[in-house]
């Protein structure tokens, strides 16, 4: 019997059009310094060594949201 298995390789997928928190998947949106991101939030970002890591729209959101509270907070020692 011919049967012909068709062996479809598996692909890895290339990681550098994802966000790079770990488990999302999402398209990513934005490069940031992954030590910044690591700093600010505590989104477990996996870098591939790089100096930066991409965030997609929703953990960048929490990135902003990070950054921006804490930016408040400074305002407010200052006053
Ligand atoms: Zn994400």
């Amino acid at each position: 019997m011919g049967h012909i298995m068709k062996h479809k390789r598996k692909s890895k997928r290339k990681k550098d059009k994802t966000c790079d928190v770990k488990g999302c998947d999402e398209d990513k949106k934005k490069s940031l310094s992954t030590t910044k991101i690591k700093k600010k939030t505590d989104l477990k970002v996996e870098s591939s060594g790089g100096r930066n890591s991409y965030l997609c729209k929703e953990h960048y959101k929490e990135y902003k949201k990070a950054t921006e509270d804490e930016r408040r907070a400074k305002r407010l020692s200052w006053d």
